[in-house]
């Protein structure tokens, strides 16, 4: 997708700090950490929001769970924990039309973290 800041991303068009990347996933640090490790987890391939996963990518999601597990664990925070986050949508805030999972660690959080 020409106009999406993830693609560019992917393809090495915007710069980003990489925490892990294979064929199909990629994880980086967000530009503004709302805590001391904010990382978004995104799929290679384009699907503007949740509601545009179909059953085709039911392994990929799958894919991504597994990821995030092994992000947390590379990062030493699967033991103090983690929060995991996905908007969908005007009302939730969400910006980026590309799916994407915050993966945020690191300090004691409140039941309201991105606003
Ligand atoms: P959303 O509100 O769509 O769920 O979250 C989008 C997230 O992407 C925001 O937390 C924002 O800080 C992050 N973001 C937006 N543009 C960039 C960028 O160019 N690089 C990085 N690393 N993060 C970005
Ligand atoms: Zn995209």
């Amino acid at each position: 997708m020409e106009d999406c800041i993830f693609c560019k991303i992917i393809k090495g068009e915007i710069p980003s700090e990489k925490v892990y990347e294979d064929e199909e996933i990629l994880a980086f640090k967000d530009i503004h950490p709302a805590a001391p490790v904010h990382i978004l987890v995104i799929p290679k391939k384009h699907i503007a929001t949740l509601l545009e996963i179909s059953e085709q990518d039911s392994y990929l999601m799958g894919k991504m769970m597994q990821v995030i597990q092994k992000i947390a664990k590379d990062l030493g925070i699967e033991e103090k924990g983690f929060r995991l986050i996905a908007n969908c949508g005007p009302d939730s805030g969400q910006e980026v039309m590309h799916i994407h999972f915050h993966l945020l660690a690191g300090r004691k959080m409140g039941p309201k973290i991105i606003s």
